[in-house]
């Protein structure tokens, strides 16, 4: 079976973690410091504040930037949930927008259209790697004096037009969990061009406190481990060489598959394929699926039920881009242990399966 995500985890990760250990000193402290700094090198030199999830540093992040009580931010509800649930989390109100069909990220028109007087955010998902319409979100968020707050858990070192995704927002979040393209076992990372809401993030993590027993505001413990730091820190050093074989691989699978629609990117664009996220919009998308678990090419639907419809928001709304792509997406195994049997094996596989189909 190839996998549909396979964590690489190497003898340099083992020897960070022992080096940690052997220090004595556990929790966050230098390591997590470093990374933070390492960090920022790959969102254009914004501040970077690391905590324990992606969730925190969402969570972290709306309440940083004011967002709070009696504000709408607009979110995808194509997305995981965890976007919508910081936006709770912060004691705002999600308010769900349509997306764009070919990139799967919010549809600058229909955040415009979503705009309320109690809006205070446009929040976009960089889903899969590929980066949201930002020169168009940022203009939105301009003209309308609201901020822009990136989810860029899937999409380290993804940007368009040289500006990498967390360089746009008044604040951005990145994820380290075990599948995205960089891990650090668990773990967030916040960026902010502001160095006032980098120091309110450090208070936060911290039950509200700079100097020990002097707590600033009301806080919480969301710190990051030394432990998770020292692995995130080699990941990153490997995440470019990484991110180059998940676009060749795309690269391979797009020129090799047949009957499917694959991926597209969008002009100015740097896609770092977190997933490679085909269309099956003519046969049944779960038999498909079935099919291809048969021939031993693992697969996910990333997400099957759009976040409104969940138990947990249950909201009666329209947006057919979403109920679309929520219907029709299939992932494929892109991840860099791929070698070339495989990439072979999941195009031969899913051009098949498409033919048998139609
Ligand atoms: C993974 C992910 C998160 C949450 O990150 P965790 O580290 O799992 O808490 C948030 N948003 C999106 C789009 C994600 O993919």
């Amino acid at each position: 079976m190839i996998p549909a995500a396979h964590p690489l985890i190497g003898d340099e990760e083992r020897f960070a973690v022992d080096r940690v250990m052997r220090s004595g000193m556990l929790a966050q402290g230098p390591e997590v410091a470093a990374f933070e700094t390492e960090f920022s090198a790959i969102v254009d030199g914004r501040h970077s504040v690391a905590v324990n999830s992606g969730t925190s540093a969402l969570h972290l992040s709306l309440i940083a930037a004011g967002i709070g009580a009696g504000d709408e931010v607009i979110v995808p509800s194509f997305s995981f949930a965890a976007t919508a649930n910081a936006v709770h989390l912060a004691g705002a109100t999600a308010v769900f927008a349509d997306i764009e069909t070919d990139y799967f990220a919010l549809d600058p028109a229909a955040v415009e259209a979503a705009i309320t007087p109690r809006t205070k955010a446009i929040m976009p998902v960089h889903l899969y790697g590929h980066p949201a319409n930002l020169v168009a979100l940022s203009d939105v968020a301009q003209r309308h004096g609201l901020l822009l707050v990136e989810d860029a858990a899937q999409a380290h070192a993804a940007s368009v037009n040289g500006v990498p995704v967390g360089a746009w927002g008044a604040v951005a979040s990145f994820s380290f969990y075990p599948t995205k393209n960089m891990t650090s076992g668990e773990g967030g990372m916040v960026t902010t061009p502001s160095a006032e809401i980098a120091r309110h993030l450090r208070l936060l993590r911290n039950q509200g406190m700079e100097r020990r027993y002097e707590n600033e505001v009301i806080g919480f413990n969301l710190r990051m481990t030394d432990i998770h730091a020292a692995i995130g820190r080699v990941q990153l050093r490997k995440l470019a060489g990484w991110t180059a074989k998940r676009q060749a691989n795309a690269a391979f699978l797009s020129s090799a598959i047949s009957g499917v629609i694959t991926p597209k990117t969008a002009p100015g664009a740097v896609h770092v394929f977190h997933q490679y996220t085909v269309r099956i919009d003519d046969h049944d998308r779960d038999r498909f699926a079935a099919e291809l678990t048969a021939r031993g090419v693992g697969n996910g639907v990333y997400y099957p039920t759009p976040i409104h419809r969940l138990p947990s928001f249950a909201r009666t709304l329209d947006l057919p881009a979403t109920e679309r792509a929520a219907s029709e997406v299939l992932s494929l195994p892109i991840h860099p242990a791929l070698n070339q049997n495989d990439l072979d094996t999941i195009a031969e596989a899913v051009t098949a399966v498409a033919k048998a189909g139609s």
